[in-house]
């Protein structure tokens, strides 16, 4: 599913068969979780060339996640860039998913390391929670203490709170979870973050306990440039369930709207929603050409930057 005997990964500064890649059993991220990772798409534009969505930004965050873990970052994040569209060249991929992965190296104790590798891999992948509306169950696990870890980075760790999660909501009959910080408030889905529609106004939880999504700084810009009022604010489990809709946003999971939130419908039709126009409008947006588009609020901003 991921790849075969003809797939490449970049490894180390050279593109290798994937069969072929190796590490060892003796590193601080196989044993720890202690490294950073990415989540990318790459997308055929209208005009029939791959581009690779938001790059600099995704490999920015890799960048700073490395930082906040105290990981070696040595790379430029251009000579990152051109190996991923090499990965995708050579897999024969013009849309796919992009997943690379800075790892430590062989050390059993806590001390930081002189280095670190970097892994870039890619595959196709439809949009993770599917194209239908999904339902959301609230889950018994809250995304972790803030103080006890570095929550901005996209640290592999991080994923087994995803992970527990998400198996939870699948046993309990729904298609995902919705997770609460360690006050109560609404943070975000396992591999997603979240908004809120209501009087015709957009709401998402402020940053702290959840992932500062580059698809929710998306959808907060493509609001701005719809004229809709769009706020960071803390939001309670009261909230969702008197909202008119909601949808969850992220790389993987594009923008998929939400009926029914345990076992509570959420009452505009999805058509009718600010997300279903959100969700057609990102959809271009990926789709385009790196090329200049102006904003109604005049500001100038490169697509695919
Ligand atoms: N929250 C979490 C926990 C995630 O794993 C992701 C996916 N990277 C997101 C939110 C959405 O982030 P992005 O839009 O940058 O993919």
């Amino acid at each position: 599913m991921y790849f075969n005997e003809n797939s490449f990964v970049y490894l180390n500064g050279e593109f290798v068969k994937a069969r072929d890649a190796k590490t060892d059993f003796f590193g601080q991220t196989m044993h720890y979780g202690y490294g950073v990772f990415e989540g990318i798409r790459a997308y055929l534009t209208e005009n029939g060339n791959t581009r690779i969505f938001k790059e600099q930004q995704h490999f920015l965050r890799l960048q700073n996640s490395a930082r906040l873990l105290n990981m070696p970052f040595p790379w430029d994040v251009r000579e990152l860039i051109g190996a991923s569209y090499e990965v995708l060249k050579l897999n024969d991929l013009t849309s796919a998913y992009i997943r690379p992965l800075v790892y430590a190296p062989a050390n059993m104790g806590f001390n930081k390391n002189e280095e670190s590798f970097v892994v870039i891999e890619a595959w196709h992948m439809d949009p993770f929670l599917g194209e239908k509306l999904i339902s959301v169950g609230f889950s018994s696990f809250e995304r972790p203490n803030p103080r006890a870890f570095r929550l901005e980075a996209k640290a592999c760790g991080h994923y087994v709170n995803s992970i527990l999660a998400s198996q939870e909501a699948k046993a309990n009959g729904f298609d995902e979870a919705l997770l609460f910080d360690k006050d109560g408030f609404i943070a975000e889905a396992p591999g997603a973050n979240i908004f809120l529609e209501k009087d015709g106004k957009l709401y998402t939880p402020p940053l702290g306990s959840i992932l500062p999504g580059i698809t929710r700084q998306t959808v907060l810009e493509l609001a701005s440039e719809n004229g809709w009022d769009a706020f960071e604010s803390r939001l309670t489990k009261e909230d969702l369930l008197n909202a008119d809709s909601a949808f969850f946003c992220g790389t993987a999971a594009e923008i998929v709207g939400i009926s029914k939130v345990e076992n509570h419908h959420l009452p505009l039709e999805w058509n009718k929603s600010l997300g279903a126009k959100i969700q057609k409008q990102y959809s271009r947006l990926v789709r385009k050409d790196k090329e200049k588009i102006s904003l109604k609020n005049k500001k100038t901003v490169f697509v695919n930057e």
